[in-house]
């Protein structure tokens, strides 16, 4: 196989070492490596060999050389070292969270506050990978969820998945490499793709996202005189836009692709506790084709379960690629909010893993209510018209507008449905080459059911009747 070696960052002196589960993935040093040291194994599991797949840029970046050594900074040790501001001078006593009652029924629970040491680290300078409570909590969730033993993966925390897949695409991706990408694609990753100069190869779709025969078509055809993807990227639980959801199976079939073509997976699943019953992840899965792990790299969100504004997201996996993400914090925004971590991190507390699931679970009624509610009012206008699959998670319906003979909806939202006064996205924004589409993405999430809904369906309706008789 065509393995890399990535280089690991250096672990303090085992006196040293921080006295918590999670932190060896945010450790780096200043110092330089010896060359002794150098190349090792990529730093990925306990000394178990996979192929890192680090950009050169990636490959070369070391933290600063202030936050590199912040994990010394242990019991015992004076530290001189950060330029932390004295809390004294912050007006914050504490911090009372005031609950609704749950989504699904119940009780209002009782106010939870963050205060004490949690305060003190909301309102601090924290570690790049995160706040280690938050981290460890989101470990044990993992494991829980997705039955991964710990070991050979780690956590980051994000300014929302959106934050740590930008970061993501830069530790993985030279300049011009190819990327494969399902195909139609949450188009908000393509301008961090472009910013990369990043090729982004389209791989379809069908009713179960991602098809694993048509990974394998363009693989198996790719020319040998180019250089191949190593990355695909897929949103498999209630893909926006398509609103498809893979079935276990289907991921194990795209799982022995990568195999056979060394590919890591950017698991993008934002939408995975939107439904009732939960799809086993890659995540999962992973160890039935990879038992060393390495290939699955996957980003949660909690935007659609507690707040979009917390903009808070985490990935999960191998610990070099974290680590890369973790640099790059560093340089730019230093780390996650860590107030908006230490109030997630209260309310999960609070919860309890089975309090979280609980949540979530009530959540997925709540869109799967609205999604039958709004599917009723779409049959009962666009029937003959256009034709889509129900989704069994997600917020979105992805309706074919080919049964009324659209070939391009962008015009038909740019002219005849803007005119009627109702706005969806044309397809087009969800394919990289930005080729015509007979698609409309339509969100059933916020509007209002009784009466916005069926208006903005009959006008969509009345404007596709308009563009027939051009
Ligand atoms: N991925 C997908 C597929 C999404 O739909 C979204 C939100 N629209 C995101 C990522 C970004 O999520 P976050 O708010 O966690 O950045």
């Amino acid at each position: 196989a065509n393995f890399f070696f990535c280089v690991n960052p250096i672990t303090p002196p085992h006196t040293m070492s921080p006295p918590v589960a999670l932190a060896d993935s945010a450790v780096s040093s200043p110092f330089p490596q010896s060359p002794k040291e150098s190349p090792k194994l990529a730093a990925n599991g306990n000394g178990a060999e996979v192929p890192c797949f680090l950009s050169d840029r990636a490959k070369a970046t070391q933290i600063d050389g202030i936050r590199g050594l912040l994990p010394f900074e242990t019991e015992g040790v004076v530290s001189f070292l950060a330029g932390k501001p004295n809390p004294t001078t912050f007006p914050f006593d504490s911090i009372t969270l005031n609950l609704k009652a749950p989504v699904g029924g119940g009780d209002i629970p009782p106010a939870i506050t963050i205060d004490g040491e949690d305060l003190d680290a909301a309102l601090q300078y924290g570690p790049s990978a995160g706040l280690t409570k938050i981290r460890n909590w989101l470990s044990d969730l993992q494991e829980h969820v997705h039955k991964r033993k710990p070991g050979n993966w780690t956590i980051s925390m994000g300014s929302g998945s959106q934050d740590l897949m930008s970061k993501g695409f830069a530790a993985l991706l030279n300049p011009g490499d190819p990327i494969l990408v399902e195909t139609p694609v949450y188009s908000g990753v393509l301008p961090a793709l472009r910013q990369l100069n990043a090729q982004t190869i389209e791989v379809g779709v069908d009713e179960e996202g991602l098809s694993a025969v048509k990974l394998e078509e363009v693989l198996a055809n790719w020319p040998a005189d180019k250089k191949r993807p190593r990355v695909i990227y897929s949103t498999p639980v209630g893909c926006n836009p398509s609103g498809c959801s893979a079935s276990a199976q289907r991921k194990r079939d795209v799982l022995q692709v990568m195999k056979k073509y060394d590919l890591l997976m950017m698991e993008d699943d934002p939408y995975y506790f939107l439904t009732v019953d939960l799809i086993p992840s890659y995540f999962e899965l992973e160890p039935e084709v990879f038992p060393n792990g390495g290939h699955v790299i996957r980003f949660d969100s909690f935007s659609k379960l507690l707040s979009a504004g917390l903009r808070l997201g985490y990935a999960t996996g191998p610990k070099d690629i974290l680590h890369a993400i973790d640099v790059q914090h560093a340089g730019s925004n230093l780390h996650t909010s860590s107030l908006s971590q230490a109030t997630a991190l209260r309310l999960l507390q609070h919860w309890g893993i089975d309090g979280f699931l609980n949540h979530a679970t009530n959540v997925a009624k709540y869109y799967r209510d609205r999604r039958d509610l709004f599917e009723a009012a779409a049959h009962k206008y666009l029937d003959g018209l256009a034709t889509w699959v129900s989704p069994i998670a997600g917020m979105f319906l992805w309706i074919d507008l080919s049964p009324a003979g659209i070939t391009d909806s962008y015009s038909l939202i740019r002219n005849e449905a803007l005119a009627k006064g109702v706005l969806a996205v044309p397809g087009q924004a969800f394919f990289p080459s930005g080729r015509p589409s007979t698609h409309v993405r339509v969100s059933f999430s916020i509007v209002d059911l009784e009466k916005e809904a069926p208006l903005g369906l009959q006008r969509l309706a009345e404007a596709i009747k308009d563009k027939q008789k051009e």
